[in-house]
């Protein structure tokens, strides 16, 4: 049996699929290495839910994530059955060039590595991986797929922040991310329901990371993301759009260095830093401070307010869907998220959406409502294995 991995690394975790070819993609187990040098932990069950394994181990043993592969492999070597033929990556940043998924050889990597001043905190992640499977196994063929890709076909207009062109020339654009998770939702929404997948869509990719793409007739024309992962909605610790002179206003009066803005913006800001509370909506929809409500009060706020800059962008909204994390799981979210969109022309049913269905909308909603399930690593799965001639 042919199998495809595939490896989605953040900065201390290491999450892969595996992915039987023959018959159409099929997924046979998944596994994530959480607390890679601090408490590493390797747990993987198979797709029935079967506990294949759960092990702990000593943080000198999992010191980084080219480690992590290592133990990974071992373990797919001794334990998976299958026969390994490619392993597709999630890569944050494919830069202004790739607007594809593409097979990994030295220069395609060494091209990827000039984006890590794009993406600091995530690139060097994703990179990891596919230099630890280079060196063990030149031979397999690995595929990068890109956030960025689907966005690619913004105009320039879109594109372009009002800053003096050079730095445009030089990368300061406005990329766009989750974009595995809108082409899975998207391709999903032709199968659903072909009709809507044509005309003017706002899908909600509200996880720990949230952004919404404008999508018409399929393709992105608008995301509320930018240069980085930062803009925006925001997000579990993410601050989301900002004034840029409140930067200003941390470096020059308050005397923040740059990593100190860094670390404020990324890990401390968002939900977490408005509640103070956490990060995650399950917590803070039961958490009775009141800060926690302020909090949410404010992600709902303004979720309605890119949606109206989305909405006019795509001039008119026919469907707005509901994924990852937030999307999928929470009616309670969905419903004053819905409750914002009402002048959209959307109508909420509130059983269909207590029962989390695929059209969550009344019948007479001149706007319908999705929740769609958002399956990343199968898009990754599909890109590698039609990169590999599959
Ligand atoms: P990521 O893949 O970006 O880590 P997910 O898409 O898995 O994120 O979303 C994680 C977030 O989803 C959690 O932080 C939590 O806030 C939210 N979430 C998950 N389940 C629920 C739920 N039942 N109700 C509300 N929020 C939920």
């Amino acid at each position: 049996m042919d199998t495809i991995l595939v490896v989605n690394a953040g900065s201390s975790s290491l999450k892969f699929e595996v992915f039987a070819i023959e018959g159409g993609l099929r997924k046979l187990l998944r596994g994530q290495m959480d607390g890679i040098d601090t408490t590493p932990r390797l747990r993987i069950k198979g797709s029935d839910g079967k506990v294949l394994a759960d092990q702990g181990y000593l943080p000198a043993d999992v010191p980084d994530l080219p480690s992590a592969m290592r133990i990974v492999g071992a373990w797919l070597r001794e334990r998976h059955e299958g026969r390994l033929v490619a392993v597709g990556h999630r890569v944050v940043h494919g830069g202004p060039d790739y607007d594809q998924p593409v097979r990994i050889n030295a220069e395609v990597l060494s091209d990827l590595e000039r984006y890590v001043p794009l993406a600091p905190l995530h690139q060097p992640n994703n990179l990891a991986p596919i230099q630890a499977v280079l060196d063990r196994r030149p031979d397999l063929p690995q595929v990068a797929c890109f956030d960025t890709s689907f966005h690619r076909g913004h105009s320039l207009v879109t594109n372009h922040y009002a800053i003096p062109e050079h730095f445009f020339a030089e990368g300061v654009r406005r990329y766009g991310f989750h974009g595995l998770s809108y082409q899975y939702v998207s391709g999903r929404l032709c199968e659903i329901a072909p009709e809507i997948a044509n005309g003017r869509v706002i899908v909600a990719h509200l996880g720990s990371g949230a952004s919404l793409c404008a999508i018409s007739q399929g393709r992105s024309i608008e995301s509320t993301l930018g240069f980085t992962a930062l803009d925006g909605l925001p997000m579990g610790t993410r601050c989301g759009q900002i004034d840029p002179g409140v930067i200003l206003y941390l470096l020059e009066q308050r005397g923040m260095t740059p990593h100190e803005v860094q670390d404020l913006l990324y890990k401390q800001s968002g939900l977490k830093g408005l509640s103070g509370v956490s990060n995650d909506v399950r917590d803070l929809l039961a958490a009775s401070d009141p800060r926690a409500a302020f909090a949410l009060d404010h992600f709902v706020h303004r979720i309605g307010l890119h949606a109206g800059a989305l909405a006019a962008a795509l001039g008119g909204l026919d469907a707005f869907v509901f994924t990852a994390g937030i999307g999928e799981n929470s009616p309670a979210m969905r419903a004053r998220i819905a409750a914002r969109l009402e002048w959209l022309g959307t109508r909420l049913d509130a059983k269909r959406n207590a029962r989390g269905e695929l059209l969550i909308s009344t019948p007479d909603s001149k706007t319908r409502l999705y929740v769609v399930s958002t399956d990343e690593e199968l898009m990754i799965a599909r890109h590698t294995l039609k990169l590999i001639g599959g």
